[in-house]
């Protein structure tokens, strides 16, 4: 199979919101008029971010949900992709599953795939950019945290990282390859918070970039972080901790908002039926987070992941 029958077998579809999608020199788009435009790039390299045999249907959710999740952490709506792809061989069963989950994913965000670049290389390694829309002064940026703001974070946390320690329990396996980018959440939080990243290299390493950005200090409270059921069952205190506080993958959004609006908050997690938690406080000072225990005693921990950190 030649590169542009292979692009054009299991790329090339047509797009639904885009004036010229894949096959020409560039992709032409038409924002919505008066909208800013959000773009990120995230990529998974094998061998690091996944393994030779990961499961490639997965595979494409993944790819393509870490970035439909640096949008939604940005109050963005998704709209347009692309990916470039490396590739030591033309494998026509891995290739069908992974395009089936990346336009499995697509499909619900109506987000066009409308472009990339395909190529042969040493190890499969998967960059896609994800480019979004948000009303002009909307876009939650990590430097809008105010000393009163209360802390919050979506769904559960700790089970991505408990996945890949425990591959055999399938609710945490299903965290770690299948993560769901919380993008409702996201653009109904663009009148509501003041600064939201998402959580792919732990809580307490995320919200430490709100912390520097927004030159506040924070105090949460590590009983009041929602988790993963699954520990219940494990009995293992310090790899829950490791997991909750400092375990990558999860994909939720940690969010910083003003106390006025926790009935709002409250009333929007009954409507997405997705868990906001109220984990602790944004208070002036240092940029540091401080992690209390059932006590008040401060907790240590590990920061977040850090793929250039030493060992
Ligand atoms: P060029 O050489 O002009 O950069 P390419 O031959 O690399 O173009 O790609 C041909 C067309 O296919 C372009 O429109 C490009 O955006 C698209 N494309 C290439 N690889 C991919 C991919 N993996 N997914 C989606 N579109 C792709
Ligand atoms: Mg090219």
């Amino acid at each position: 199979m030649s590169e542009f029958e292979l692009i054009r077998r299991y790329f090339e579809r047509a797009p639904k919101r885009t004036l010229l999608g894949v096959g020409d020199d560039c992709a032409l788009l038409r924002p919505d008029a008066g909208l800013d435009l959000a773009v990120t790039t995230d990529m998974l390299v094998e061998g690091r971010h996944f393994l030779p045999d990961a499961e490639p249907r997965a595979l494409g959710h993944k790819a393509l949900a870490v970035n439909l999740s640096d949008l939604a952490a940005m109050g963005a709506t998704p709209r347009w992709v692309t990916l470039a792809l490396a590739l030591p061989a033309v494998e026509p069963e891995w290739l069908e599953a992974f395009s089936a989950g990346l336009f499995a994913l697509a499909a619900r965000y109506n987000v066009d795939l409308v472009g990339g670049d395909t190529t042969r290389g040493a190890a499969r390694t998967i960059s896609i950019t994800a480019i979004g829309e948000v009303p002009p002064g909307l876009a939650l940026e990590r430097g809008g945290a105010r000393p009163g703001d209360d802390v919050w974070v979506s769904g559960e946390l700790g089970g991505a990282a408990l996945g890949l320690s425990h591959p055999q329990i399938p609710q945490a396996a299903k965290r770690l390859h299948m993560p769901e980018p919380r993008v409702e959440l996201g653009e109904r939080l663009r009148h509501l918070a003041h600064a939201a990243i998402d959580i792919s290299d732990g809580l307490a390493g995320d919200l430490a970039h709100i912390l520097e950005r927004s030159r506040v200090g924070a105090t949460i409270e590590y009983a009041r972080i929602p988790r993963s059921a699954d520990f219940g069952a494990l009995k293992d205190p310090e790899l829950e901790k490791n997991c909750v506080l400092s375990g990558g993958d999860d994909y939720e959004l940690a969010f910083t908002a003003p106390r006025e609006h926790r009935a709002e908050l409250e009333a929007l997690a009954r409507e997405l039926k997705l868990a906001l938690t109220r984990i602790g406080t944004i208070h002036g000072g240092a940029a540091r987070l401080a992690v209390l225990d059932a006590h008040g005693k401060p907790l240590a921990h590990r920061g977040g992941f850090d793929h250039f950190a030493k060992p």
